[in-house]
């Protein structure tokens, strides 16, 4: 994406996707535990990368908004299929439009150097967008645009399984928190919130285009971002119960399908073959 500009037309999803659970008085969001309910799927690795292979292949020839005409190439996302962290920007620009992966222009840069000063690189993340296909000229995204898309975010997080997800700016900080507060108010504060099946550290930041032409900007985004590895530090939030009723009580899985085992004799995690 070329310059940043403040948002006028600020989306707020009509829909809650999200729940807090963390830091509010609101009664418990999910289920509670009891007989009968099954925690949320247990796939290995392997798996879900091949199962987010699939959504790929379904989002490159997606038809769903009018995005689609002006597209050069759907970028998708890139990184690491099952990482711990996940970064959501808001869509992409002319340089990532014609090479397919998010965040190459200057924001990129920005992104990788601070990813450098936690010691960390592209391929222990993954990194995507509220949208798929770049808006033309670079304008923002149409609230219809984000609602055909957010279905591809969600399909990524829950085979992902991300423990933190940095959202990068308005967009996807309001998509995920499913509120319309601004990421002045929300930069650097962490909650605990249920997306999909699963409960993530949900940790918003400034856009790193934003911070590219304001220090005050870049010094903020730069402090959060060193929080980063705290917050990984502290691992999966406790999860909740998923509504699937377990079928037979003979049918559920034994001792050696556990996911410790299945994760513990997974190949180590590899990036998505196409990413
Ligand atoms: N590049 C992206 O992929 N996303 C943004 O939000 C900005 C630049």
């Amino acid at each position: 994406m070329s310059a940043w500009r403040p948002r006028h037309n600020e989306y707020t999803p009509s829909r809650p996707t999200v729940t807090q659970i963390a830091g509010s008085d609101a009664p418990t969001p999910f289920p509670r535990p009891r007989a009968g309910l099954a925690s949320p799927p247990v796939r290995s690795a392997p798996e879900r990368r091949e199962l987010l292979r699939a959504v790929y292949e379904e989002a490159r020839g997606c038809t769903r908004c009018p995005l689609h005409q002006t597209r050069t190439t759907v970028v998708f996302g890139a990184g690491n299929a099952d990482a711990d962290l996940m970064f959501i920007g808001e869509a992409p620009g002319a340089n990532e439009d014609r090479m397919g992966l998010p965040f190459v222009g200057q924001a990129g840069k920005l992104l990788d150097k601070l990813l450098g000063e936690i010691s960390m690189d592209r391929k222990d993340v993954w990194i995507c967008n509220v949208l798929r296909c770049r808006p033309p000229d670079n304008r923002d995204p149409h609230p219809n645009e984000i609602e055909s898309c957010q279905d591809y975010l969600w399909r990524s997080v829950d085979l992902i399984e991300p423990t933190v997800i940095c959202t990068l700016g308005n967009f996807s900080t309001k998509l995920l928190r499913a509120d319309s507060t601004g990421i002045s108010r929300l930069h650097g504060h962490e909650e605990v919130r249920i997306i999909g099946p699963r409960a993530v550290r949900l940790y918003p930041l400034y856009h790193p285009a934003a911070a590219l032409y304001t220090p005050s900007t870049l010094e903020a985004l730069r402090a959060d971002f060193h929080r980063i590895p705290d917050l990984l530090a502290l691992g999966a939030p406790e999860q909740p119960r998923s509504l699937e009723p377990v079928p037979e009580i003979e049918d559920a899985p034994d001792e050696s399908d556990s996911a410790e085992m299945e994760f513990g004799e997974a190949e180590p995690a590899a990036q998505l073959g196409l990413f």
